[in-house]
Parts: C-alpha cells; structure tokens; sequence
C-alpha cells in the first residue's frame, strides 16, 4: 500500500478498489451500519488513523533489506531457509493499519529478477522465497518472469509461497491463467499462497472460488490474519472466521498483533488482550484443532510466536520480549544486518526485544 498511510493521514481519503467499495455497501443494505460485518471492512479500509501525537513513529517494521554494490534490488532476509523477494509496491485496496505504507514505490525490473534467481541459486543456505510486495497477484506477468527465473536459475529452491489479498480485494481481477502457470509447474515448486483474511465478511462466493481454483491447481493455501480493534477481536468474529477457513481448507498461520505505526494506535489491542482471545480460541473446543492460528508479534528483530515466558517485563508503555533468535546467526544469513536500536543481547546470547504494546479500552 505504498504511500497509504502518509496519504490518508492528510487526505484523510481511503483509497480501495470498486470491489471494496461494493463489499461495504453489500455489509450495510445486508446487516446494516454497526453490524460487524460492516466494521469488519469499514474498519479495515476506511477508518482514518488518527492524527493526535502516538509514541509509535514511520518506519518499517524491521530492516533487513539486502543492501550491496553485488546485490539486485527487493531482497530481505532474516532467516536461514528463506528470503523476501519484495517484487511490487501497488496492492488492489490499502489496508489502513498496513506497515506497507512507509516503503518507497518500486517494481522490480527483468535485470532485478534475474539477478535475484540467480543469487538465490547461489545460496547454500535457502530453500525457499517468500514473494509479497504489496501484492504479487496485481502483476501476474512480473510474478510469472520472476518465478520462471527461479525455476532456471536457482535449483536449491524447493518452495515458492506469495503473500496476496487480491481475492478479498479485488477478486474480479483476479488473472486465472495463474491457475494454468501453477499447474504446471508443480512438480517443481511447492507453492503457498498466503492469504490474509480478517473476517468472515470476506468470504463471498467469488473469493470462495477463487481459493478453490487455486487448490485445484495444486497450490496449497494458508492465512496469516491480524487481530484488529473493532474488526475481529472478539471470539464469536475469531471462531466463524477460522471454521469458515478450514472449510475453505486454508491452513492457519499466524494471527498477529497489529504492528505498531504511526497513527494505528486506534487497531490495536493490547498483547494481553490477543493472549486471552487465542487461549479461549484454541482452547475451548470450539474449533477444530487443525483450525487453529499461532498468536505472534512482528518485533524489530523477526516474528516472535508467544509462548508462557516469552514476556519478560515491561518498561512502561513497551514489553520486553525474550526470543531464540542469535546475532550471529543473522550475519551468516545476511551479512548487512545490523541490530535495531530496541534489541538487547541476552546473557545466553540470545536476543530480546522491546515491542510497544496497544493500549485498552476495557
Ligand atoms: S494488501 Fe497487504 S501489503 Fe497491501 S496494504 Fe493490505 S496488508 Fe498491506
């Protein structure tokens, strides 16, 4: 959603697509305004961020980007097994509490690409790409060169997943040769297609079908959703969403904590609040257990899944979060890394890091 957030913070002007724009008026003449199916799009699409002064400030969520006069453009790494390849900046409709709004406008050029598949191949560590952008399904023509690329030249990659909300945001648009391109393919690459779905609303037929189309062409289906104020953090919301996503076979991911940004503090619970909404939501019996999501913060340092002693304190309005991560593990991965001011080295030389927490309105 490049340039999102900045914008609508002066604007004060959502931008979304004409499908959006419908499924907003389909919640209001079906449930009426309030109901949650209308927050669960109004809120996500059309509520400002507000303008008051927040302690959260415009940056990313985390600096990994590989950065050298040998390197192409669009990669980030964190991990051992897998890269980022940012290929795009536009998505069809910009989510108001998306990090996405602080990156610069880009689209990865034929030269980019082929330097990317070419330094994947290289690589003794990787095994798969993450493909995410802004959404890689609003260029099917970049997304099938690059991934074309990676089948020449990286023999090593073994799984090609793509973050997309292209079938909850502008489904009409969705290019079904893609379908035909995964299929053939399948025997080369696993792919995942993440989808991020953050309320049951978004489920309507065409975004059904879709997915559908998707599996059959053998790529399987996971959601990462974030827990959103207002949109889904209540449990009846959390329950029909993730039975209607087993349903739909999607396979839960991660549910995470709303990043902090500049103007979000309003979509934001607080990390206590999640914890409790994923105790009742995983350990209830309400849903089945191949239904259910990982609660997870994304810190400065990495996505850190929350477990009983992960929270180690809190330093007034931030939480102390104990991780596994190591530094030294991250400069073999990606020599450019440097330690974010809000990292402390443990100890044990592992690594912690001070996360901002939202704040309650109980
Ligand atoms: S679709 Fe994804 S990348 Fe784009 S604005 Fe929404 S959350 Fe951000």
């Amino acid at each position: 959603m490049a340039g999102l957030l900045l914008k609508i913070t002066t604007d004060q002007k959502a931008k979304v697509s004409k499908y959006t724009d419908e499924l907003l008026s389909l919640a209001i003449d079906k449930h009426g305004f309030g109901s949650s199916q209308y927050k669960g799009i109004y809120n996500q699409y059309f509520k400002m961020p507000n303008q008051e002064k927040s302690n959260l400030v415009n940056r990313r969520h985390y600096e990994a980007e590989m950065i050298g006069d040998d390197l192409p453009n669009g990669l980030e790494r964190l991990y051992k097994r897998v890269t980022v390849i940012d290929l795009l900046s536009t998505c069809a409709s910009e989510c108001v509490y998306c990090l996405r709004g602080y990156y610069q406008k880009f689209a990865l050029s034929e030269k980019d690409m082929q330097g990317i598949a070419k330094f994947c191949g290289n690589d003794p560590y990787l095994r798969e790409v993450l493909i995410t952008g802004g959404d890689p399904f609003m260029s099917p023509r970049k997304l099938k060169y690059m991934i074309t690329e990676l089948a020449n030249h990286a023999p090593n990659i073994k799984i090609v997943r793509i973050g997309t909300r292209l079938p909850v945001q502008s489904p009409n648009k969705f290019d079904k040769t893609l379908n035909d391109f995964f299929y053939s393919l399948r025997n080369r690459f696993a792919f995942e297609i993440s989808c991020q779905i953050n309320h049951p609303f978004e489920l309507q037929e065409i975004t059904r079908n879709i997915l559908s189309g998707l599996r059959q062409s053998g790529c399987l289906i996971y959601s990462q959703n974030v827990l959103l104020k207002d949109v889904n953090d209540n449990i009846e919301t959390l329950v029909e969403l993730y039975d209607e996503l087993r349903y739909l076979s999607v396979t839960p991911h991660y549910l995470f904590h709303a990043v902090p940004m500049k103007g979000t503090d309003n979509f934001r619970t607080t990390v206590y609040e999640g914890l409790e909404l994923i105790k009742q939501l995983t350990s209830k019996g309400e849903i089945s257990g191949r239904a259910k999501p990982q609660y997870a913060l994304m810190t400065d340092i990495g996505k850190v899944t929350l477990y009983q002693d992960s929270i180690i304190g809190r330093d007034g309005s931030h939480l102390l979060i104990k991780t596994s991560f190591h530094l030294e593990d991250r400069l073999k991965w990606n020599p450019y890394y440097s330690l974010p001011d809000s990292a402390i080295i443990n100890e044990d030389g592992t690594l912690s890091v001070r996360y901002l927490d939202g704040v309650s309105n109980k």
